[in-house]
């Protein structure tokens, strides 16, 4: 069997192109689309990511803004920080960088208000999404709708298996799926670490998406001939012979996956390519929705 690569760069690249436009017709109202990044602390892979949205938003007309918050600061006053942004009118969407550090709580993202909680990190968005009800969903399961759109892969009155339960990829992605609209509509499963027969589960699916963590856990033998697999995994692992001495590994063997397969996404240039690009459409919608 021939297996397609689903690459996620050129579906990054029209979803950037939408973004371009959506801003430019804003602009020419008035409108800035502005983002805050809150950064918590001094965790260099946060900042790495903060810098690379920033220039990502830059590129494409939005202004993005760090706010640093010292480690050291406490709960109250970065919980502060978040509210006030969110009272803020100037402030179009905002996100708060993970990992916090020690002594500033996970809770202080319940402060953004869903209107402007972009990454769909508050527990009044992931309610809104069990809902079926407006509001933003986390850019990771929004990539693997886009990736499976994008490829004209259709999940309607499909068998749906993710591997993987958690706040931000697993659970809102079995949400979305299961919307009763055009892109969603789909049978799901969830499967975890609970789950006693995992490859029973997996070779039933019409769809496998994998998002555990766990480096090339998904082998040949657990999926059905002709399945898309769809690898949400990124793990660094050492490899002396690269010459940064690591590469990034998905939770599926993807060599394993050529010729069984029918589709299957590849880490990296997969789903994680879309997630900055999904990240600001959330936010020029959110600013689009308060423009009226
Ligand atoms: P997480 O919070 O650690 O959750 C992992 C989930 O996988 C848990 O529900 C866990 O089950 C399940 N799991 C782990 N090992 C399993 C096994 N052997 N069998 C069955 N289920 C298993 O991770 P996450 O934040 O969802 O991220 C998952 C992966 O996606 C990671 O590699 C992460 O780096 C990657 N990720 C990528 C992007 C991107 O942009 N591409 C964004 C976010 C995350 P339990 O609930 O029972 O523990």
């Amino acid at each position: 069997m021939e297996t397609r690569i689903l690459k996620g760069k050129p579906i990054a690249q029209a979803i950037r192109d939408d973004v371009s436009a959506r801003v430019s017709a804003l602009g020419g109202r008035g409108v800035a689309v502005t983002l805050a990044i809150v950064l918590a602390g001094d965790d260099e892979a946060s900042k790495i990511y903060s810098r690379s949205i920033e220039r990502a938003a830059g590129k494409l007309g939005i202004e993005a803004t760090l706010v640093a918050v010292p480690a050291g600061a406490g709960g109250d006053a970065a919980a502060r920080t978040v509210r006030g942004l969110s009272d803020d009118p100037a402030v179009g969407g905002i996100i708060v960088q993970q990992p916090l550090p020690d002594g500033i709580p996970a809770t202080i993202v319940e402060e953004i208000h869903p209107a402007k909680d972009v990454d769909g990190a508050t527990t009044a968005s992931l309610g809104l999404l069990l809902a079926g009800r407006r509001g933003f969903a986390p850019a990771t399961p929004l990539g693997v709708i886009e990736i499976l759109r994008g490829s004209a892969i259709s999940v309607s009155g499909r068998h749906v298996v993710i591997v993987g339960r958690s706040n931000v990829v697993g659970k809102p992605l079995a949400n979305l799926l299961l919307r009763k609209s055009e892109h969603a509509n789909a049978t799901v499963t969830v499967c975890h670490t609970g789950t006693g027969d995992l490859r029973r589960h997996t070779l039933s699916a019409d769809i496998l998406v994998a998002a555990m963590g766990r480096p090339e856990a998904i082998r040949g033998d657990m999926i059905a001939e002709g399945a898309v697999v769809v690898d949400v995994g990124v793990t660094s692992i050492d490899d002396p012979t690269s010459e940064r001495g690591y590469r990034m590994v998905g939770d599926v063997a993807f060599d394993e996956m050529i010729g069984r397969a029918s589709a299957v996404t590849p880490v990296p240039g997969g789903v994680g390519s879309l997630t900055t690009a999904l990240l600001l459409r959330n936010l020029v919608e959110a600013v689009e929705h308060a423009a009226g």
